[in-house]
């Protein structure tokens, strides 16, 4: 039995709503565990510069750096864009990672045969795509030296790319540590031959080769990466990249399974973990329940087993959803023409039930059914 706070951080536009979803799922395995989950919820982004006239509200921060653990829904949208950039919604995600000194971002890329068929790539190309983007998440050009000014013709505007030895080898570490557990396949992905701080990079992970004798280390151009991500995705196993990078490829490499609202995320460092997907906040879907809960659902299912160490919890959540999605279940992003579409709350009620039903086989013939 274990008892955790973790805090929940719903957000903007479908947030709230994937948010709930997950919350249910975690629900569920506290009651069916004897787990007690404490859920508290906590304004960020734009309900919070609505509630509290900043995006990351000091009570926020503070329940966030003394729980366990933080699921976080997404941020941002149109009405708030005439803040100042300062004030955005994703300045408050942004500081909050920095403040929770998160540094690692991981996105596992992975393949749900059910939904083979809506993927863009053609059957062969595709093969049993099961990447780990291992992004990193507190330096680069989101949070470099950065301004605007008011020149003769117009203005001009800059962002600034840095990186330190240090920054690249806590990253680098994580990234070759995850490659040692997988197929030991190292891709660094980088910029080497135009950008300084990219050659930097390619020096430190190079360097720090020796350490870990058994993973195969390769580099590529981000440029390349984008295209052998949608030639031979199967060539790839872990990734490394910078914190732009990563979330460019990662968009990209979501689109190869189906959609952006089946990915999770993982981000860790030195303060509390925070789980989320890795959508943004859709606007647009808002309140329509066709947001697809599964990337907030497999945040939780990461929480749990690479957090909490309850892998038969997470394993009962991802087993239930493939059978929800075998069953041809489908929120509207990943409808396909035999599917049966539901929509966010139910998907998730869906879901429920079958994990319900998969821990009464479970209890019946024990766990792998
Ligand atoms: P987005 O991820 O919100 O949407 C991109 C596309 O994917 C849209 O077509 C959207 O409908 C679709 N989509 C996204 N999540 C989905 C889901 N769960 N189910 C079904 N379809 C889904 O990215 P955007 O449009 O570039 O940004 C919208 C807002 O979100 C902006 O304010 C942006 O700054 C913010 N944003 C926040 C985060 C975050 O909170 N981590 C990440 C990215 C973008």
């Amino acid at each position: 039995m274990l008892k955790k706070i973790i805090v929940m951080l719903p957000g903007d536009g479908i947030g709230p709503e994937v948010i709930r979803a997950a919350a249910g799922i975690l629900r569920e395995c506290a009651h069916e565990f004897g787990h007690h989950f404490d859920l508290p919820e906590y304004p960020l982004g734009g309900a919070a510069i609505d509630a509290k006239g900043v995006p990351l509200p000091a009570e926020t921060l503070e329940a966030c750096q003394k729980a366990n653990a933080v699921l976080l829904g997404a941020v941002g949208g149109p009405r708030w864009d005439a803040q100042p950039v300062g004030n955005r919604p994703e300045s408050g995600l942004l500081a909050l990672r920095q403040e929770l000194g998160l540094y690692v971002n991981v996105r596992p890329v992975r393949l749900h045969q059910p939904l083979r068929a809506i993927s863009p790539l053609k059957h062969d190309r595709l093969g049993g795509l099961d990447i780990e983007i291992v992004r990193e998440l507190a330096g680069g050009m989101y949070f470099g030296e950065r301004g605007s000014q008011q020149i003769s013709g117009g203005e001009r505007a800059f962002d600034t790319e840095s990186y330190s030895t240090p920054e690249v080898e806590r990253i680098a570490a994580f990234a070759y540590a995850r490659a040692e557990n997988r197929s030991r396949r190292l891709t660094s992905v980088d910029k080497a031959n135009v950008l300084i701080s990219s050659q930097l990079w390619r020096r430190t992970v190079t360097s720090m080769s020796q350490l870990y004798p058994s993973v195969r280390l390769e580099h590529l151009y981000v440029d390349n990466a984008a295209m052998q991500l949608v030639l031979r995705p199967e060539q790839f196993d872990v990734i490394l990249t910078s914190n732009m990078f990563g979330d460019i490829l990662s968009d990209e490499a979501a689109a190869l399974v189906g959609s952006i609202g089946l990915l999770p995320s993982a981000s860790f460092g030195t303060g509390t973990p925070l789980f989320e997907p890795i959508h943004g906040s859709a606007p647009q879907l808002a309140g329509k329940e066709a947001a697809n809960p599964i990337g907030a659902i497999l945040s939780v299912a990461m929480m749990l087993r690479d957090t909490f160490g309850l892998g038969i919890e997470a394993d009962w959540i991802e087993r239930s959803l493939e059978r929800v999605l075998a069953a041809g279940y489908r929120t509207p992003d990943i409808a396909e023409p035999a599917g049966r579409v539901v929509g966010t709350s139910h998907f998730a009620e869906i879901l429920r039930q079958e994990m319900q039903l998969t821990l009464e086989h479970a209890g019946r013939y024990g766990w792998g059914v």
